[in-house]
């Protein structure tokens, strides 16, 4: 696609530069002055349709790198989400490690005094027991002291009982506090799977981010490709119009020098002379706005004979869009006729032709509602009323 262009462009260059060497032999003739600015009108129009086309890119690309800024902004957006979702499950788990660190420390101070304890419990029964048997020993030998033996004893027991509640409280409260920080390990875990989601939706968010700024990079390149390329076309069309200025300059000039053939205009249109249209403004029925009417409009049916308004050369002997299949006959002095809306042209560019010979046929080409004879007359290039130039 847009090698074919650069392929366009180029040959566009090479055809300019081709008709600029060409151009001094071409401007002593005015046949080849008139067929040089329709071949560089050709090429303004396709300089311009090609404009056209890349424009109508530039605003596509346009329209599609606004749609992919406001989609990446929508995930920026996101991500900033994740972002918060992310700090906020961070304190979490920092909460949630606090408090198993907390209560990590609470089991090791629980279970210091439970081994203590247990310690404690251990000494005494065995100092019980090594008191007992000695004590029994003693109350053996010394049966006046079994009172205070047995005293002694109970004593000890109760002690040892008290003992056992306490390591079996210890213990009990140890067993909560487990179950409590296994709680809390649970929370924990939970906290940090969500995170490790929320962490990889945002690495996705990013991800998608990256290749949307890929494409609106991609897009901005090809923008200012289109970009350059359409001052190429632009430069390209000032260039091909300064060339017919300059030709039509030069045109002018001659044709000025060119003596006028003489005497006055005869009727283009033989046997009809109903005018549809007078030369002035009027309003256009077809384009719908007040416009100068450039010349007369003379009906007659298709295919009627048209006639050269006087002698002189054809300079141009083409068709547009706006007066279709046309004749212009330059008749020195500055003078030409122009016929537009032919349904046919029987006389070519360079031609000679004399007053009243047919120069084509009668129709409705270009901007016509029907068929009639679009007559023109300019002085020096400007229009004036054909009217004044038949007594
Ligand atoms: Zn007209």
């Amino acid at each position: 696609m847009k090698k074919k262009w650069i392929a366009i462009v180029a040959l566009i260059v090479v055809a300019a530069f081709l008709i600029m060497a060409v151009l001094p032999m071409a401007t002593n003739m005015s046949a080849s002055a008139a067929n040089d600015i329709s071949s560089k009108k050709n090429q303004l129009s396709s300089l311009a349709s090609q404009k056209s086309k890349i424009q109508s890119e530039i605003n596509a690309i346009k329209n599609d790198k606004s749609n992919e800024m406001a989609y990446k902004d929508k995930l920026e957006q996101d991500i900033d989400l994740t972002e918060q979702e992310i700090k906020t499950l961070n304190a979490l788990i920092s909460d949630y490690e606090t408090q198993i660190t907390e209560k990590q420390a609470e089991i090791d101070e629980l279970q210091i005094k439970l081994d203590n304890q247990i310690a404690q419990f251990k000494t005494r029964v065995r100092v019980m027991y090594e008191d007992g048997e000695s004590s029994y020993l003693e109350v053996l030998l010394e049966s006046t002291s079994y009172f205070a033996f047995l005293t002694r004893m109970e004593f000890v027991t109760s002690i040892m009982e008290r003992d056992n509640r306490l390591i079996d409280d210890m213990k009990a409260t140890s067993a909560q506090l487990k179950a409590a920080k296994e709680e809390l390990e649970t929370s924990l875990q939970e906290t940090e799977s969500a995170k490790a989601q929320i962490v990889e939706k945002q690495r996705e968010l990013e991800q998608r981010s990256a290749e949307s700024q890929a494409i609106i990079d991609k897009l901005t390149n090809d923008e200012a490709y289109l970009k350059e390329q359409y001052s190429i076309a632009e430069k390209e069309a000032n260039q091909v119009q300064a060339e017919i200025d300059r030709i039509l300059a030069q045109q002018k000039k001659t044709q000025a020098a060119k003596e006028y053939v003489g005497g006055v205009f005869g009727w283009p249109l033989p046997g009809h002379s109903t005018i549809s249209s007078s030369f002035g403004m009027r309003f256009h029925p077809t384009l719908k706005v007040y416009k100068l009417h450039t010349g007369v409009d003379i009906s007659a049916p298709r295919g009627t004979k048209i006639v050269a308004a006087n002698s002189g050369t054809v300079i141009t002997s083409t068709m547009n869009g706006a007066y279709g299949n046309y004749v212009v006959i330059d008749h020195g002095g500055g003078r030409t006729t122009l016929y537009a809306h032919m349904s046919s042209r029987s006389v070519s560019v360079g031609q000679t032709v004399s007053k009243g010979q047919q120069i084509g046929l009668v129709g409705s080409t270009g901007y016509a509602t029907g068929n009639h004879l679009h007559f023109e007359v300019r002085i020096n290039g400007s229009l004036v009323n054909p009217m004044s130039y038949f007594k």
